[in-house]
C-alpha cells in the first residue's frame, strides 16, 4: 500500500513567520471604529486592553511577522501537526475525491486555540502584565489561555458561558488544573454580569456577555489585560501557522487543494488554514481555489448576516467591527457546538467574503453529528462538535465529486477532538 497516511514535517521545518493577508488584499478592510469618537481605532486605543505588541499586530500591514523564539519553543510541544490523508473517510464515501485534513486536535488542549494563546500570553508577560482575563464558550479557549498563562507566569480569569459551564464540566477542570480561575457567566463578579442577572436570573449566557465581563475586569483591575480567542486580526495572524505548515505538507505529496473547508465560529481556524493558500488566489495564480466556511444553521452570520459596523460583545465595550453580523444581541439557540455561537465574522474574513473569495454554507446539527460519527468510525478520531460542521461539508462535497466522477482535492481543518464533548454525543447516540 503506497498511500502515505500522515504527512509529517520535521520540527526544523516549522514556519518561522506568520502570514498577514492584509498585505495582499486589494480592498483593504474598513477600519475598526472607536465606539465613542466614531474615529478609526489607534494602537493607543487598543493598548487599553491589549499589550503594545498585540495592538501593533492588530493594525499591521506587514506581510510576514516573525514568530518569537519563546513562542516557537512552546509550539514545539505539539507542532508541526500532521496532515492526514482521510483514506478511511474516502473509502466510506466511495468517492474519487482525495481528502486531507490538518489535525489540530493533537495539541495538549485538543484544539487549534493554543496557536494564539501562546503568543498572546508571551507578549503580555514580556510587557510586564500579571493578570489576563478572557471569555470561553465550549472551554477550548479558556483551557488554551490557562496553560499559555502558566507557561509564562500569568494568572488567568476565565468567564465561561454558563450553559457550557454546566454542560462541559471536564473543561472547567482542565482550566483549573492548569491554574485558571473560572466563573460561570453571567456572574456576580462584574457590573455587567450583575445587571444581566437582575433582569434575567436564569440567563444561560452567551459569548458576547462573557466578553463584556472579561473586558470590564481588564479595564478596572491593575496590571490586567484582556485576551480574545478569535475574530481579531492578530488572532488570525497567529493561526496562519496551520495553513503555512499545510502548504509545505501538500507540496511534499504534490497536491494543491481545489477546496478548503473549515468550520466557522469567529473565523480563526478557517482563516488559519485558508489564508496562506488564499494568497495564491489573491495573486491570480490559483484562480479556481474555493474556500468554504461551514456554519451552524443556528448562527449563520456569513450565510445570512448583514455586512455593517457592529460591536464584538453584547454591552458595546469593544471597538465597532465592519463585519457580517447577526447583531451583537443575537442569542443563538443552545447547539452543542458552543464554539460556533458567536454573532459576527470579523473584519478580514468579512471583507474577503464581500469580495467573493469565501463561500459559506450553514448546516443543521443532526447532519453534523451524523458526519462526526461516520468520521469517528472511518478515521478513529472523535471530532469536536464544532469540527463536525467542516466534516459534514466535506462529505457533501465528496459526494458531489462522486456524482460528477471528479478526482478533486479537498483539504479541511480538524479544529479539535471531541473527547470532552461526549455529553453532546450521548444525546445523538
Ligand atoms: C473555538 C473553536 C472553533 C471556532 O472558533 P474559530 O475562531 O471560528 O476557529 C472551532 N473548533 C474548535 C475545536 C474550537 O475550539
Amino acid at each position: 500500500m503506497k498511500l502515505t497516511k500522515k504527512i509529517l514535517l520535521e520540527e526544523s521545518m516549522m514556519p518561522t513567520k506568520w502570514y498577514n493577508i492584509v498585505a495582499d488584499m486589494e480592498n483593504k478592510p474598513l477600519p475598526l471604529l472607536n465606539p465613542k469618537s466614531q474615529k478609526p481605532v489607534t494602537a493607543e486605543d487598543l493598548e487599553i486592553i491589549f499589550p503594545k505588541a498585540i495592538a501593533e499586530q492588530e493594525l499591521s500591514t506587514e506581510r510576514w511577522i516573525d514568530i518569537p523564539e519563546e513562542v516557537y519553543n512552546i509550539y514545539k510541544i505539539y507542532r508541526p501537526t500532521p496532515l492526514v490523508r482521510a483514506s478511511g473517510l474516502e473509502k466510506a464515501l466511495d468517492t474519487p475525491a482525495k481528502i486531507y485534513f490538518k489535525n489540530e486536535s493533537v495539541s495538549p488542549v485538543g484544539s487549534h486555540k493554543l496557536n494564539t494563546a501562546v503568543p498572546q500570553a508571551y507578549y503580555n508577560a514580556k510587557e510586564g502584565v500579571k493578570h489576563l482575563t478572557t471569555e470561553t464558550g465550549a472551554g477550548q479557549w479558556g483551557s488554551s489561555l490557562s496553560i499559555a498563562g502558566a507557561h509564562f507566569g500569568l494568572d488567568v480569569k476565565v468567564f465561561m458561558v454558563k450553559n457550557s459551564y454546566y454542560a462541559k464540566p471536564y473543561r472547567q477542570l482542565v482550566m483549573k488544573t492548569y491554574g485558571g480561575e473560572v466563573f460561570a457567566s453571567p456572574s456576580e463578579f462584574t457590573q455587567c454580569g450583575r445587571d444581566i442577572l437582575a433582569k434575567d436570573p436564569e440567563c444561560g449566557g452567551s459569548l458576547g456577555i462573557a466578553i463584556s465581563e472579561a473586558v470590564e475586569v481588564a479595564l478596572n483591575q491593575p496590571n490586567t489585560k484582556y485576551a480574545l480567542g478569535s475574530v481579531l486580526n492578530h488572532v488570525i495572524l497567529h493561526q496562519t501557522i496551520i495553513g503555512l505548515e499545510a502548504e509545505k505538507q501538500m507540496e511534499i505529496v504534490g497536491d494543491f487543494p481545489d477546496k478548503i473547508i473549515a468550520c466557522f465560529g469567529g473565523g480563526s481556524n478557517m482563516a488559519g488554514i485558508t489564508f496562506p493558500f488564499l494568497r495564491h488566489k489573491l495573486s491570480g495564480e490559483k484562480k479556481d481555489l474555493q474556500i468554504i466556511a461551514a456554519e451552524p444553521a443556528a448562527c449563520p452570520k456569513l450565510s445570512c448576516g448583514e455586512f455593517k459596523y457592529d460591536f464584538g460583545d453584547s454591552s458595546g465595550l469593544t471597538p465597532m467591527i465592519p463585519m457580517y453580523t447577526l447583531g451583537h444581541n443575537f442569542q443563538p439557540s443552545q447547539i452543542h457546538a458552543a464554539g460556533l455561537r458567536y454573532h459576527g465574522a470579523g473584519q478580514l474574513v468579512s471583507q474577503l467574503r464581500k469580495d467573493g473569495f469565501i463561500d459559506a454554507v450553514s448546516i443543521e446539527q443532526q447532519e453534523c453529528f451524523d458526519a462526526g460519527i461516520l468520521f469517528s468510525r472511518a478515521e478513529g478520531i472523535i471530532p469536536a462538535p464544532e469540527s463536525t460542521h467542516a466534516i459534514a461539508t466535506v462529505i457533501r462535497e465528496a459526494l458531489k465529486a462522486k456524482e460528477a466522477g471528479k478526482e478533486e482535492v479537498i483539504l479541511f481543518n480538524l479544529s479539535g477532538h471531541g473527547l470532552l464533548d461526549m455529553k453532546s454525543y450521548e444525546q445523538f447516540i
